[in-house]
């Protein structure tokens, strides 16, 4: 079971009734780019703050066909193969271009100094603050009230996942026992929800009388290029969304491990283990056909999904119901969307 994080202050319980968490895909595809797929980039949007996760060749572009080239807030590389992280340096630039002035924090496992030093030159001088950050395995960027956690994966390189953890909200606010203690209806709800203490028929009335349960907050764990691995399970236990590699079907598991990545099967498994909710698959090799991938993956774990290209999962508060893909969700305009799925490339056939 996922361990509970921090008790979330009272004053934010109402912010946090309302506060949507969704990650739009911006980039679902291997090492190589293909018309449909663009390499490594989630975005992961939690009321109004935009975290990125990875940033291959071409995330710009992809942000201005969906969302629109929205200010990041926070950028977090999983390691520093170019499929995860060569759209950065046309990123940086063009937000200077566009007179950024808010600071963009950056974070990576160590070698990102030295990977900014190299990409310096490329970007020339920026009107904007950049915070780089290096990461060590078990290191918590903090945030109101949720934090990323780095955890370690085993890829061919120094490598990094990200969990983000929501802290537990209070539990639900029961206003029959409130009433029932003298409350009257009215701000004096509020206040108890809030985490005060109030009066009562018969003295005064705390929170945990008229309080349920804590209830967990949401979780996201996103793995970059891995093999399958413990950390993994216990970054992701009870998470609402796991984002695993899966670049390799069943008959390529030698490759798979070889080159220190995962198998759909295999980015199942870790699912099932870990008790997650939905499965996202990504890094899927163009060789694939995806709904094949897809079934081999579904035999061991039935949640799991492959998005696509500008895609989005919602993740509602657990009593509000399941994660959910929504086909083509990040694109901007609803009216703009295309009436079918375009095929994917090849239906098997490689491209
Ligand atoms: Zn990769
Ligand atoms: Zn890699």
């Amino acid at each position: 079971m996922r361990s509970q994080v921090r008790i979330l202050p009272g004053a934010l319980f109402l912010t946090l009734l309302i506060m949507d968490l969704s990650v739009a895909f911006l980039g679902t595809g291997g090492p190589v780019p293909t018309a449909l797929r663009g390499t490594a980039s989630v975005l992961v949007t939690r009321g109004g703050e935009r975290l990125m996760f990875d940033c291959g060749e071409g995330t710009q572009r992809q942000l201005r066909r969906s969302l629109g080239l929205i200010r990041v807030d926070e950028l977090y590389l999983t390691h520093f193969h170019l499929d995860h992280c060569l759209g950065l340096p046309g990123l940086l630039k063009t937000y200077d271009l566009n007179d950024r002035e808010e600071p963009l924090r950056l974070f990576g496992p160590v070698g990102l100094n030295k990977l900014m030093r190299d990409f310096g030159p490329l970007i020339g001088r920026l009107g904007f603050h950049l915070e780089a950050e290096e990461l060590e395995p078990g290191d918590i960027v903090p945030h109101q009230d949720y934090e990323i956690e780095a955890f370690p994966v085993e890829h061919r390189t120094r490598a990094l996942g990200y969990a983000l953890l929501e802290d537990d909200r209070p539990g639900r606010f029961d206003p029959e026992a409130a009433a029932r203690l003298g409350v009257a209806p009215g701000p004096d709800f509020g206040r108890l929800q809030a985490g005060e203490t109030v009066s009562g028929a018969e003295g005064s009335v705390s929170p945990e009388q008229v309080m349920g349960e804590d209830r967990l907050g949401r979780a996201i764990a996103i793995t970059g290029d891995t093999m399958p691995c413990p950390a993994t399970v216990n970054a992701a236990a009870d998470a609402d969304l796991l984002i695993h590699d899966a670049s390799f079907m069943n008959e390529d598991l030698e490759r798979a491990r070889e080159t220190g990545h995962s198998t759909g099967a295999q980015a199942a498994g870790v699912a099932a283990e870990a008790n997650v909710k939905m499965l996202a698959m990504v890094h899927i090799s163009a060789r694939y056909h995806v709904g094949a991938a897809l079934d081999e993956a579904r035999e061991v774990f039935p949640g799991a999904v492959a998005p696509r290209d500008f895609d989005l999962i919602e993740l509602p508060f657990p009593e509000r119901g399941e994660p959910r893909l929504v086909h083509q969700g990040a694109k901007r305009d609803p009216a703009q969307k295309p009436a079918s799925d375009p095929p994917e490339p090849g239906s098997g056939q490689p491209d």
